[in-house]
């Protein structure tokens, strides 16, 4: 039997700065959403990427006085480097200036153009002379001011290639009323249709006012603007029009084909793209998801207002699990969500580390305590108690469910938390401690622990897509075997016994409330730390000292995770010597080896070699760091083996 497919997308993002914790919620979310597929055993795919065209690249990069193509280049690095990082479980990483993408625009660009869904007309809007832009009424400021440099613009015309979207207008119209579930939430749905009835403008798909762009073929002074270059991507990147399309038969005209974007881009997903798909024939297959933000205390989170919140710092100090909880639990279905240091340091110490992790601690402790570790089902006994448990566990299931396949994450996780308080209370009600004072009491003491397990297991499987090692560590502490943590295996006393480590080590250790929510504050305003030391000006180096190192220009030819460390990476560096050098450095939470490919580095190549668990290294990676972040020192005209002074 073959299993049914699920394709699901972020947006792809506007490579302009550092990614905060807006488009990290998006890609989570995803991610969430795709493990979920996984584990009901669905052929998934998952797709992100950067849309990397348009005039503000072109300026940014022109002011970091680098070529566009380099500035996109470095983005697309950093974004992949972040969501290894957060594990994020995408299969592909699409970037428009990739040729598989351009071909596949200019061929869609120029089919509507032949069949007449396109036309060449005139754009008038008003245009900003220094920043090269056209705005629209509503991005303007007041008196029709630029909204990026302020200053007042003209009310210009431009050339431009219009795409009809009136002609299809109804059509759309009708194909929204047929399928309800197309755009959720349903508030996001009725601001299209509102939107739609007021009629549709043809838009403007091209632009003759800046070149960093893909280039229209029958008239390469216009580039095509944003919205078939971007959105065209959820198809390109499928081999979509070329001779390798077998993943756009597969996943495009498969079972399950979902959208997720910020509610901010919603009417270009749902209004722009199923017209074109409209107009390039093709179904409309796929359920759009538009979720709303996160905002700071003082509402909309800003680099100025110092509330900007960047999700590496927050892993490096609190962990991974501890971010992905966070963002899928707190943003509620439809609405915005608050990051607060107050909120998140309370759901780790309430939900994760006082709720999960201690019911997880203490039920492995009593399973040690009163059984040596291993307990069986005791099939002969039901008190009202257990029977209660088991119904919550029956219904969290199906409730789950349910509402991970509406988006509902959030809904899901409240869902769980409500069976870890039932679960918890399930110990007060069945008092374990007492029915441990008497032997003849024995078979029921352990008829509590094993439903005090295997709720448990439940909950860890559950917790799979959402939790990654959190789930993993319950499993393992509980001794669940791998068939156990499956979807199939999710009904209360599937597992016949368990055989539990021999002491609990906590998931989520408590947080000092204070001083983290202090020290998160800090973070967030900007004002972190830094306590530099002084120097020590009784111990001063002198320069003999300073030139016995031998540090020289290496070229990294080579990198791989090392085979018993997490933390540690192996390089093979290039410095301009014989052979190249291996180097272990302890950079692999920083830093992916495909990105540390072609890097070049400075290298101390006279420190003695040492043997780090099990890999030899003769040298060391020089790099600069701080409480939250660690960055090699890297040069870009120098060759392997030039000295550094
Ligand atoms: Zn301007």
């Amino acid at each position: 039997m073959s299993r049914k497919t699920y394709y699901i997308t972020t947006p792809i993002y506007y490579p302009s700065g550092k990614l905060h914790i807006g488009n990290t919620y998006t890609t989570v979310l995803c991610d969430a959403l795709r493990r979920y597929k996984d584990l009901k055993g669905y052929d998934t795919y998952y797709l992100t990427g950067m849309d990397e065209h348009g005039k503000k690249i072109e300026t940014v990069a022109d002011e970091r006085n680098i070529a566009p193509i380099d500035h996109v280049k470095q983005m697309a690095e950093e974004t992949r480097a972040l969501w290894d990082r957060l594990e994020i479980s995408y299969d592909d990483f699409i970037r428009t200036t990739e040729k598989r993408h351009k071909t596949v625009v200019q061929k869609i660009f120029e089919q509507l153009l032949d069949q007449g869904d396109i036309y060449l007309g005139h754009y008038e809007g008003y245009y900003c002379m220094p920043c090269e832009s056209f705005f629209t009424d509503s991005q303007l400021g007041e008196n029709h001011t630029c909204p990026d440099c302020g200053r007042e613009t003209d009310l210009l015309e431009e050339e431009s290639y219009f795409l009809k979207l009136s002609k299809y207008q109804k059509r759309l119209l009708n194909f929204i009323e047929e399928n309800p579930a197309f755009i959720t939430p349903e508030t996001r749905r009725n601001e299209v249709v509102n939107f739609i009835k007021q009629g549709l403008n043809d838009l403007s798909v091209s632009r003759t006012t800046f070149d960093w762009g893909i280039k229209v073929v029958s008239n390469p002074k216009h580039v095509v603007y944003v919205w078939i270059d971007a959105l065209s991507n959820y198809i390109s990147a499928l081999g979509y029009g070329t001779d390798h399309d077998e993943k756009f038969q597969k996943y495009w005209h498969g079972d399950e084909v979902v959208h997720v974007t910020g509610k901010d881009i919603l009417r270009f997903h749902a209004i722009y793209w199923p017209i074109l798909l409209m107009a390039l024939d093709i179904p409309i297959n796929f359920r759009l998801h538009a979720h709303g933000f996160y905002q700071g205390k003082e509402g909309k989170m800003s680099k100025s207002k110092g509330s900007l919140v960047y999700p590496d710092t927050i892993i490096n100090k609190y962990g991974l699990d501890e971010l992905r909880y966070f963002l899928l639990r707190e943003l509620p279905y439809g609405g915005d969500g608050v990051f607060s240091p107050d909120s998140f340091i309370e759901r780790i110490n309430y939900d994760l580390a006082n709720d999960f992790g201690n019911l997880l601690n203490r039920t492995i402790s009593m399973i040690n305590k009163y059984f040596e570790g291993n307990i069986t089902r005791q099939d002969e006994i039901s008190h009202q108690a257990d029977k209660e448990l088991e119904d919550l566990v029956e219904t969290t299931i199906k409730t789950y469910e349910e509402n991970m396949e509406n988006f509902k994450v959030s809904e899901a996780i409240k869902d769980l938390w409500r069976l870890i308080s039932r679960t918890n209370k399930y110990i007060d009600e069945t008092t374990p401690w007492i029915l441990a004072k008497d032997t003849s009491q024995k078979p029921q003491l352990q008829n509590v622990m094993y439903h005090l397990a295997e709720s448990l297991r439940i909950i860890g499987v559950l917790l799979k897509p959402l939790l990654l090692d959190a789930s993993q560590g319950l499993f393992k502490q509980l001794g669940v075997a791998d068939k156990y943590q499956t979807w199939a295996s999710l009904s209360f006393g599937e597992i016949l016994e368990f055989h539990v480590v021999k002491k609990p080590t906590p998931l989520f250790p408590r947080l000092d409330a204070e001083k983290e929510i202090e020290a998160l504050s800090a973070i967030i305003r900007g004002e972190d730390d830094p306590e530099i030391t002084p120097v020590d000006e009784d111990n001063l180096a002198t320069i003999e000292d300073f030139n016995k190192l031998d540090l020289r220009i290496g070229k990294v030819i080579a990198a791989k995770f090392h085979p018993n460390a997490d933390k540690l990476l192996v390089i093979k560096v290039d410095t301009g010597e014989k052979e190249p050098r291996q180097i272990v450095a302890g950079i692999a939470k920083h830093y992916t080896p495909e990105f540390l490919e072609g890097k070049k580095v400075v290298v101390v190549v006279n420190l003695k070699p040492v043997s780090l668990r099990g890999e030899q290294s003769e040298g060391m990676l020089l790099a600069g760091s701080n409480k939250q972040t660690l960055e090699i020192l890297t040069v870009n005209n120098l060759d392997p083996g030039d000295g550094v002074q």
